[in-house]
Order: structure tokens, then sequence, then C-alpha cells
């Protein structure tokens, strides 16, 4: 083959966040030579790393939208994706909770808005069943939603892709698309190193979905960022918080409000705020919101005040609507451009995005289906191949593991209690990956009390041993390197 013909595609997926990677394994259903480029050292690097995780149940968004049916569609996949995957996911139900009799009105009409989505199961619930659902919840009245669930969302986006990638689908990191033609049969795309052609392209690229559209001369969109901080607490074996704990959401307001979710790993956030900035990048956490944070956390879980806080972040929202306020809700757009054929915009994809991601990944086969035949391959695979966590394990599996490999033994993240079996796999994943955040995210090393302290050195120490020289060790791949040279030889 040419080099002309390996780079010629049928579809290519620009961003490899959550919604991209949903494409690109839904698309490797079918007999298609398809493609994803993403511009950093690692999928997930996006708006899909920093969130709340939380798998919604579609009563937050207006009925009639996009976002309302994708969000429950993706309610009813995201469970069945995740199993299949082996991705850490739970259905928790949530809470949404009034403090006082005042709020009470506005979880009646989120209900009823829910029931218009076809929300399953929503009930309005008093104290007692709120403490028993939830005994650390304050709260006078709530919305109880049973099918709301969490997720590890950089996992479930890592195992779209790895999926994806063992039912023949290319994946290409650090690949930006800086420039793109069109000669009305397709698209040519320009990455550093290699000119690349398609007959589609799904615009997928998040924060940036505007700035990609208007590379192709599709102007028109404007992105606006909107910042998110989240506190992370640290796990506490007597404080082990069930479910998600949401105030009444603010009126008209950016967000959903201060909300308190577990995670996978028995951590709790706190978050996120809801500002809008200047930077699309600018991800920094402010001592003013993490104040905010914690006050109103408080209100909702009053234990909280009891866990020390071990890190913070903050995520991005890519919203259509204008920080003047002037319009005050826009939908998600899905949509092939009319004037480029062959051109599929998904842009704005909010909150509920991650939810929402396997649905619209569906959307687009069936965009594309409707133009061309697809004809589907009999040997798909919808799983992955699955490694057994070392922490969740029970003493007699882990004697056994360890009898089979010692690597098994040897404990490289104390907090998280991860081994250096699951260090190495990590390190051997099927996108070559190596940079040190991708091996935390996919091993959970360096998540925990420390965050790195203690396991950094010995993963370097292992990447070495398996023969990476040190000026390839980064941070997040690029300039971010590990290591400028030996202060003694
Ligand atoms: C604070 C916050 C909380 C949220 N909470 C939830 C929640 O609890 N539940 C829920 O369902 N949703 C939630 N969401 C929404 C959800 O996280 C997003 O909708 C989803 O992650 C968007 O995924 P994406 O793939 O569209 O974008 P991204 O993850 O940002 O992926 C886009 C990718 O495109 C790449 N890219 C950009 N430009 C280029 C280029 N030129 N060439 C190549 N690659 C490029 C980027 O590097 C990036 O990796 C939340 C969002 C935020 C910000």
């Amino acid at each position: 083959m040419s080099a002309e013909q390996s780079n010629f595609y049928d579809v290519v997926v620009i961003g490899g966040g959550v919604v991209g990677c949903a494409v690109l394994r839904e698309l490797s259903r079918f007999r298609l030579k398809i493609l994803l480029l993403e511009r950093e050292a690692d999928l997930a690097e996006g708006i899909s790393k920093a969130n709340s995780g939380v798998i919604h149940a579609g009563f937050n968004v207006p009925p009639g939208t996009l976002k309302a049916e994708m969000n429950v569609k993706g309610l009813f996949d995201i469970y069945e994706l995740a199993q299949q995957l082996s991705v850490p996911h739970k259905k928790t139900g949530k809470l949404v909770v009034a403090l006082d009799d005042d709020g009470k009105e506005r979880l009646i009409a989120l209900k009823a808005q829910g029931e218009k989505n076809s929300t399953p199961d929503l009930e309005i619930i008093g104290q007692e069943r709120i403490k028993a659902l939830e005994p650390l919840a304050a709260g006078k009245w709530a919305l109880w939603s049973p099918h709301t669930g969490i997720i590890s969302p950089y996992q479930f986006t890592v195992a779209l892709a790895e999926c994806a990638w063992q039912n023949g689908a290319s994946v290409r990191l650090e690949s930006p698309v800086t420039s793109i033609s069109t000669n009305g049969h397709g698209f040519t795309l320009q990455i550093p190193d290699a000119e690349i052609k398609t007959r589609w392209v799904v615009n997928s690229a998040g924060l940036f979905s505007d700035i990609v559209a208007s590379l192709a001369g599709i102007d028109g969109y404007r992105i606006f960022p909107y910042r998110g901080e989240y506190l992370i607490t640290d796990k506490d074996d007597e404080l082990n918080l069930r479910l998600p704990i949401y105030p009444v959401p603010p009126k008209d307001g950016p967000g959903l409000g201060v909300h308190i979710t577990p995670t996978m790993e028995h951590n709790i956030l706190l978050g996120p705020s809801a500002d809008a900035i200047d930077d699309k990048r600018d991800t920094a956490s402010t001592r003013r919101i993490m104040t905010q944070l914690k006050r109103e956390a408080y209100d909702l879980m009053p234990e909280l005040r009891k866990l020390s806080f071990i890190h913070s972040y903050a995520g991005i929202r890519p919203k259509l609507v204008d920080p003047a306020g002037n319009i005050k809700f826009k939908d998600f757009v899905i949509e092939e451009s009319a004037a480029k054929p062959g051109w599929i915009n998904l842009i704005g994809i909010e909150s509920p995005g991650l939810t929402a991601a396997p649905a619209i990944a569906k959307r687009i086969v069936q965009m594309i289906g409707a133009k061309e035949d697809l004809s589907e391959k009999s040997d798909f695979n919808p799983g992955r191949p699955e490694l057994p966590r070392f922490a969740e394990l029970d003493d007699q599996q882990r004697t056994r593991l360890v009898a089979e490999n010692p690597d098994w033994g040897e404990m490289v993240c104390r907090c998280e209690t991860v081994t250096r079996a699951e260090v190495a796999h990590a390190i051997d994943n099927p996108l070559n990956v190596h940079a040190l955040d991708a091996i935390k995210r996919r091993s959970r090393c360096g998540m925990g009390r420390c965050q790195g302290g203690f396991c950094t050195p010995r993963i370097v120490e292992i990447l070495r041993q398996k023969g990476y020289s040190d000026i390839e060790l980064t941070k997040r791949g690029g300039q971010s390197r590990l290591f400028y040279g030996k202060i003694k030889e």
C-alpha cells in the first residue's frame, strides 16, 4: 500500500474525549477504515478527565431537546457499555435536596420535567426516606432518582478507544489537526507529520470544536468556556458516602450547583463552581472558590467537615450561551454541515455529555448509515481484556496471583494499593501511551493521599527497565519532560 493509500480513511474523528472515543467504538462495528486524531499525548486530556463523573438520569434538561433525548438514551446504554468494557461504575441513585420548604416547588418542577423526558422512577421524598437512603445527607425534601450513577470518566474514555482499536480502528495521539481543505469529494486534514484524506469527518474537539469547524470553513459557532473547580477529600472508612447529593439547582445558572459526589475509589468530590473565563485552557484552582465549595457543601453534608482534602482540579464547560446571559439555553449541535456534506459537527457537548456519549455515537452511525450502506463485522468484540484490581481482591485471590507472578506482590502505590503487575500492564497499553499521567490514570497510582510522592520514582524505574530513556519520559507528552539531565554521573 502506498503512503497516500495508507492515509486515506472512510471516517476520521477529531478529538479523543469521551464523545469522540464513543463514536470511534460505534463505528468500529462496521467495515470502515477509521481513525481518531487527538492533539494531546493521551485520550481524555480535555473535558472528559475533569467532570463530576455522574451518570445523569435526564431530569435537568428541557424536554424536546437533543440534550434530553441523548441523555435518557445514553442512560440506558452507558451501564451496559461500562459492564462490557469492565469500567468501574455503580448505579447509586441520587438525591437533590431542598433544605427547607421553599425548595420543594422546584423539586416538583424538576420531577415533572424529568417525567416529560422519560426519566424513570422519580419520587419526591421527605426527611425519613432521605436519612434511610443516605444518612449523611441534610435536607427536608428531596427528589430521589434511583437510576443515577457514577463512573470513572477517563477510564471509560480510554476503554472505548481501546475497544475500537481492538476492532481495527486507528488512533494517532499528539496529532493536532492544523488545517483542513475540501475538494467536494472529501477532506484533507493536516497533522504535523502527515496529510490525512477522508470521506467523512466527525468534529468532536470539545472546547475547540468551534475552531476546528472554522478550519473547515464553517463559521458561526463560538464556544464560551466556563470553569468548574473541584476539591477531593481523602478516603475515610467511617464516612462512607453512598450516593451523589445535589442542591436544588440555581434558576438559569450555568451549572447544577455545588454537589457532593462519591468517586468509584471512595473519595468525595465537592464542586463544581461555574464561572465564565477568558482562556479555554485556564484550569486554575482558586482560593476564593475553594472556600465557597466547602461552605456550600457543608450545608448538604455537615459531616464533611471531618474530612481533609488531598487535591483540587478544574474542568471547563464548552458552552454555546454567551456570558452576558442574553440567551439562557443552547442545545447540543449534532449535525452534518449543509455546506460541507460529509462533515459532522458535535459542538457545545457540555453536561450531560458524558452520559449522552453512547447515544450520540449511535446517532452519528445513523447519520452516516442514512447516506451509505454500512456493513457490520461478524467478529466485532464489544469488550476488552480485564485485569483484576489488587485493591479489590480478597486474600485468597491475592495469594494466587502472587504465586503466579511475583510482580503482584510488589506494592508501587501504597495509598491506592497498586502493584507492579498493574503498573506494568498500564505501561503496555495497546495505544502505546507512556506519559506519567496516562499510566497513573490507567492504574490509579498517584491518585491517593500522597499524590504520587511515593510511587512516581517507582513508576519511572519500571519505565526505564522497560527500555524507555530519560528523555522520553514526560508528565503528559510534548515538552513536559520529567528529566533534563543528571546531577551526578
Ligand atoms: C465541570 C464539569 C462537570 C461535568 N459533569 C458531568 C457529569 O457529571 N455527567 C455528565 O454526563 N457530563 C458531565 N460533564 C460534561 C462532560 O464532561 C462533557 O460533555 C464531555 O466530557 C465532553 O466530551 P468531549 O469528547 O466532547 O470533549 P473533550 O473531552 O474535551 O474531548 C475533545 C478532545 O479534542 C481534542 N482536540 C481539540 N482540538 C483538536 C485538534 N485541533 N486536533 C486534534 N484534537 C483536538 C482535545 O485535546 C480533547 O481531548 C461535565 C463537564 C464539566 C466541565
